[in-house]
This record gives C-alpha cells, sequence and structure tokens, in this order.
C-alpha cells in the first residue's frame, strides 16, 4: 500500500477492536501491530495523509532511529518510565524490518541512522506492514467527539461514528502547528481524568535579547563548543542566528533549559587547561582577538574578545585576568530571554503524564482501554533520532497488548 492508497471507512457506523487517532510514527506502528495480531483496527488520521512529521524529519532522509538509545537520553518527569517500551523495542528491531522491506540506510554521525533514498520509504513500510495487518484507515477528517459508556469508546469524525473497546491517543505534541499538530491529546486525556504534565518547547532555537543582543549580529557563524544546562552538556556546533542561538548543541541544551535560566557555553572545548597563559608565553605580541581568531571564526573572536575587556598585547595582561578569562572562554554564560516557540520544536517536553499509564502496555491506570503512545506521552528524546525511536517502542508496546 503507497501514501494517497486510502481504504477509507465509509460505513455510518462501525465496530472495531481498536480505533487509533493519529496516523504519525507511533499510531502507525502500533495500528500495524495490533492489526498483524487479529484486531480490527481503525486508525482515523485528521490531515490528508500519513506521517508528515515523518516526510519532513531528517532534512527529507528521516533520522529513524538512533544506534546509542538509552533511557537517560530521553527526559520525562519519571525518567524510568520509557525504560520498558525501550528495552523491548530496541533500534536493532526497527533496523531489522527496514532492511526487511529492502530500504537502504547509512549512519550519519553519533549513532544518527538515516535513508539513503527518502523519507518516504518509512511512510511506506509502516503503511504495508498497516496493510498486512488489514487495518482501516481514514484520512481528512477530523475528530469531532469521543464518548465512553458500557465500557465502548465511542468516535464521530466527520460524518461518521465508529466503536472499540480500546482507543490509542497518538495524536502527538503541538510542536509545528503549521503542520496540523494540535493539543488535542491533552484535551483528549484530560476529559478522561489523565494528568498533563506542562508542555513546553523543546528541541528549539533560543532567543537573545538585552545585553546579548549583539551576539544576534553573528547570524550565520557558527563553532563547535560544549553546551550545558545544569548537569546535561552537548559537545556538537552550535549556530548564531538573528533571532539568538541555534544548532544542535543548542537544540540539544534546550530541552533542558527552563525561562529564567542560563545556559553555559565552552568555546574552546579542545583548549587544554593554561591555554592562555601558554600562549601568552609563546605567542606575547598577540592580542586576545588574534588568538581566540586561530581557533573561531573571526566574528565571533571580536565579539568574544571585547566583551572580556582585555585589550592589547597578551604580554601587557596580569596573568590573572588571563585566568579569569579562560575560565569565561569555557563557560561563558548566555541569559536566553525565550525560545522560538512551537512554531520551532521539533518536539514538546511534557504531555500527558507517565504517572496515569502502565510503561508495560502505555494503557491508562484508571481507564480500561484508553491508551496514549508516541510525543502525546511526556518523554522526550534528544535529537538525533531517539523521538522515531520512541514512536515506535511506545507504539509497539501498546499494539502488542491491544
Ligand atoms: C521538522 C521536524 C523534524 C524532525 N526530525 C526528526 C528526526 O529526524 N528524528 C526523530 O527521531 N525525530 C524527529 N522529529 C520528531 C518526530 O517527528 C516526532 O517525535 C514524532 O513524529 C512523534 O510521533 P507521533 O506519532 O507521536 O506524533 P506525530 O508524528 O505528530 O503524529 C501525530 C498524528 O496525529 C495527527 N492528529 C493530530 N490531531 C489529530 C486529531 N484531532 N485527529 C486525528 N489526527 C490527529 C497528526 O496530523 C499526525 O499525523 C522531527 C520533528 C520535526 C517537527
Amino acid at each position: 500500500m503507497k501514501p494517497g492508497d486510502i481504504l477509507l471507512n465509509n460505513n455510518k457506523s462501525n465496530a472495531f477492536d481498536v480505533i487509533i487517532l493519529g496516523a504519525g510514527g507511533a499510531g502507525m506502528m502500533c495500528a500495524a501491530i495490533a492489526g498483524q495480531r487479529g484486531r480490527k483496527v481503525l486508525l482515523i488520521e485528521h490531515a490528508d495523509k500519513a506521517g508528515k512529521k515523518i516526510l519532513i524529519s531528517g532534512g527529507g532522509r528521516c533520522n529513524f532511529t538512533n544506534l546509542n538509545t538509552l533511557p537517560e537520553r530521553f527526559l520525562s518527569a519519571n525518567p524510568h518510565f520509557a525504560k520498558s517500551a525501550l528495552s523491548r523495542y530496541s533500534p536493532q528491531d526497527f533496523i531489522a524490518l527496514v532492511e526487511q522491506h529492502r530500504i537502504a540506510w547509512h549512519e550519519k554521525t553519533l549513532g544518527q541512522l538515516f535513508c539513503d533514498g527518502s523519507a518516504k520509504q518509512i511512510v511506506e513500510m509502516l503503511l504495508d506492514e498497516c496493510a498486512k495487518g488489514h487495518v482501516e484507515l481514514s484520512f481528512g477528517q477530523g475528530v469531532r467527539e469521543v464518548d465512553h459508556g458500557d465500557a465502548i469508546f465511542r468516535v464521530s469524525y466527520g460524518d461518521y461514528t465508529a466503536s472499540a473497546s480500546a482507543l490509542v491517543i497518538a495524536t502527538g505534541g503541538p510542536s509545528i502547528p503549521k503542520m496540523g499538530a494540535t493539543g488535542f491529546a491533552y484535551d483528549l486525556a484530560r476529559k478522561f481524568g489523565l494528568k498533563v504534565v506542562e508542555p513546553r518547547p523543546a528541541l528549539v532555537p533560543l532567543t537573545l535579547g538585552g545585553d546579548e543582543t549583539e551576539f544576534r549580529s553573528l547570524s550565520g557563524v557558527s563553532a563547535q563548543v560544549i553546551a550545558r544546562c545544569g548537569k546535561a552538556e552537548f559537545r556538537e556546533a552550535a549556530l548564531f542566528t538573528f533571532k539568538g542561538l541555534s544548532g544542535p548543541a543548542i537544540l540539544q541544551i534546550s530541552s533542558y533549559w527552563k525561562r529564567g535560566g542560563d545556559i553555559g557555553i565552552d568555546f574552546l572545548p579542545e583548549a587544554k587547561s593554561g591555554w592562555l597563559l601558554e600562549a601568552k608565553r609563546t605567542q606575547p605580541r598577540i592580542s586576545l582577538r588574534a588568538v581566540l581568531a586561530q581557533t573561531l571564526p573571526a566574528r565571533l573572536a571580536d565579539i568574544l574578545a571585547e566583551r572580556t575587556g582585555l585589550a592589547g598585547e597578551l604580554a601587557n595582561i596580569p596573568d590573572a585576568r588571563l585566568v579569569k578569562a579562560e575560565q569565561r572562554l569555557a563557560n561563558w554564560r548566555f541569559s536566553p530571554n525565550g525560545s522560538e516557540g512551537f512554531a520551532k520544536a521539533e518536539v514538546t517536553i511534557g504531555g500527558i503524564s507517565t504517572k496515569n499509564l502502565s510503561s508495560r502496555s502505555m494503557e491508562a491506570n484508571s481507564v480500561t482501554g484508553l491508551y496514549a503512545i508516541g510525543e502525546a506521552v511526556d518523554v522526550t528524546g534528544w535529537l538525533g533520532g531517539y523521538n522515531f525511536q520512541w514512536a515506535w517502542a511506545s507504539g509497539w508496546a501498546a499494539g502488542q497488548s491491544l
């Protein structure tokens, strides 16, 4: 089955074993597994096609998993919650599926796996797996109402109604509303009495203002850095933008940053302790600006040197001031005044509270037959294929239990 081959559910009233809301990565995986286990599954997607975020992911090549998947690389109010699902459906399981579908892939960096061809192949693969499980798909119809009574869920969507003893919330989080992302999952969860951990944008560029506005003039300049926030640190590229800071190191650290807090940037992660005193000894006539420009882009070196207030030749600067400057360059404090918000966030931190869900099946503790999976749940991965691995693993866990 290909995207666009729509098996439309067009009966006025339909009884299913399972209704899944949202045909993203998590919803399709869950539908395929439950369908292949003999369940009669209806998958309802309000967009006109499945897997829109998969299609735009990884620059169109979908960074579909990460070989270094570890529970510690996921953020949640309960850091233990993701362990069970992640251990039962691993990156190797997804790779086996990808290979079974003859999709060529490669490792780019840091364990990140991408399709050689196109992200479309991943969507086609998941739709093929749904077809194997005889999953009925409905595209382009918004969910109007969800009722629950006598252990049956009734879903009204478009002109149709369907019922099932199990309902899966797989409608993702509110990141990138332009693509149809909504807070629907949270509203539905709250309707059933589940708690929602306050959602906030993650894997998102940070904005600079006030005294740090000057750094925005560096738009387009990048450097290999270590970005830190609390105990988290990421050694990757940072990029200055006309609004503030971006690049992989910043996107990663943004998930740990909270409004009002600082982040630290080590602009010279390769430099050995004492490097500036050593520079004074070996190149006494050089300025701080010039010594920084040996490693960093010239425009960045200019601003950093100016802000440290150390002008002139290193030979004329007291050692104590050089030691202080070195420390500052290794832990440059930025106080972002915000982020670029859900409009630019790759994912959402927070979501349906894991306290209300079984970590094994993703079923709600208090509502039999109600499940939540994927980004809708309060589990958020690092940048680099971790979020799709959570979508596959949580979808698989629910699919096995339905
Ligand atoms: C630009 C971008 C690039 C990304 N790249 C990567 C990457 O390379 N690797 C990675 O691991 N992660 C990546 N991510 C994150 C990843 O896309 C998400 O974590 C993942 O898609 C979550 O899967 P999901 O199925 O839970 O939710 P989604 O993919 O968001 O799917 C939810 C589905 O529900 C539908 N829906 C919403 N509301 C309703 C409703 N009321 N009724 C019916 N349907 C509804 C939506 O249209 C959507 O199809 C990227 C995200 C973005 C925005």
